[in-house]
């Protein structure tokens, strides 16, 4: 049986803490709003206890999770040896969106690195999150709070139907804020590297290094080189297949309107922008649109992603059309997870 008790986003209980706190020191599983995603924790030290998170995620055990901590100064609870431009990010993020990719301090059991060396570490701002950490007493293990290569879960709600009767305890503190997941970065010969673009922008993170003197992060590039539709590695999927349009807003329209009117009676999911879905009114019945908002408010669209997701698949529709938004600011973050949602990704060619 899964446990859900509700909490103030903003203040939470301290009594209902506490026993989510203890769920933890015992070696359960507690799923908590962070203000990226839910995470399913669990204490980092227990190597047990992180076995749990895989075994209710089905998690690939090469797979690593993060650390999360309560304050930025626990950081030598998790990582040794911290690179001088590590410790100056996460001065200026902490608490925030940012995971810093740090050498693995002794006591963290390697289960949660998948055997590297290093590890993972963020502390959340999410008050809640806090409040959890900060009372168990000891790092708290979270990957988001899904089942593995699925969709990630943004509410209460969608932690259920990933894990219920699979976790002990749900705290529900209602939606997060971000919607998508942190920014991963790394350090190689003392200069950052992205791994995962995330809920702290690509231009947030240039503009600080370069007031600490740094050089521009490096960006790891997933999936193949732009141009090439085709499978990439999966995750975030929906059940049902999701179709990526990316190109200039005219042409993904058009490219929309012919693909519609070639299956006027299967049932097809459409992910949106609002100015995308007026342009393709009127859409027939078995046509199903949901909002991403409008094209300029990225944030939204980042806060609605994986919910949006979630609302597609559970008609099972033949397939999902999704709409790449502009590859700035949190547009990064949406466009990689989409892409990886992707079974097939459509490319109409650069915007101009
Ligand atoms: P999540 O599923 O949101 O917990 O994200 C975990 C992701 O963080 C992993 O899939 C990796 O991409 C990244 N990650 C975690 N630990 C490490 C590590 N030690 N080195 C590099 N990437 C990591
Ligand atoms: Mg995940």
């Amino acid at each position: 049986m899964t446990e859900v008790l509700s909490v103030d986003p903003e203040s939470p209980d301290p009594a209902t803490i506490a026993r989510a706190a203890e769920v933890i020191r015992r070696g359960g599983l507690v799923a908590f709003p962070t203000e990226t995603v839910y995470g399913l924790g669990a204490n980092a030290f227990d190597d047990a206890a992180v076995g749990r998170i895989f075994a209710a995620k089905e998690r690939d055990p090469s797979d690593p999770v993060i650390v999360h901590l309560a304050e930025p100064a626990d950081v030598s609870l998790a990582a040794r040896a911290i690179p001088p431009l590590a410790l100056a990010l996460a001065e200026r993020f902490w608490p925030g969106p940012l995971t810093l990719v740090l050498p693995r301090a002794e006591r963290i059991t390697p289960r949660v690195s998948a055997g590297l060396s290093t590890v993972a570490v963020r502390v959340p701002a999410h008050p809640v999150a806090h409040a959890l950490i900060r009372a168990a007493g000891v790092p708290v293990a979270a990957p988001s709070a899904n089942r593995f290569g699925r969709t990630s879960a943004t509410t209460a709600a969608h932690v259920l139907a990933d894990l219920a009767g699979r976790i002990d305890l749900v705290l529900d503190g209602g939606p997060s804020p971000h919607g998508v997941e942190s920014t991963v970065v790394a350090f190689e010969n003392g200069e950052a590297v992205v791994l995962r673009p995330g809920a702290l922008t690509l231009e947030a993170l240039a503009a600080a290094l370069a007031e600490l003197g740094a050089p521009p992060p490096a960006v790891r590039r997933r999936g193949p080189s732009s141009g090439s539709p085709g499978l990439l590695e999966r995750h975030y999927a929906p059940r049902s297949p999701l179709v990526l349009v990316r190109g200039p807003a005219e042409r993904v329209r058009a490219w929309l309107r012919e693909a519609l009117d070639a299956r006027p009676d299967t049932p097809v999911g459409l992910l949106l922008f609002d100015e995308d879905a007026a342009a393709l009114q009127p859409l027939r019945p078995c046509h199903r649109f949901v909002s991403l908002g409008g094209r300029s408010d990225l944030a939204g669209a980042a806060r609605r992603l994986f919910a949006a997701l979630r609302e597609l698949d559970a008609d099972a529709p033949a397939a999902i059309y999704a709409v790449e938004p502009e590859q700035k600011g949190l547009g990064l973050a949406i466009a990689d997870r989409l892409r990886r949602a992707a079974e097939e990704v459509v490319d109409l060619g650069a915007d101009g």
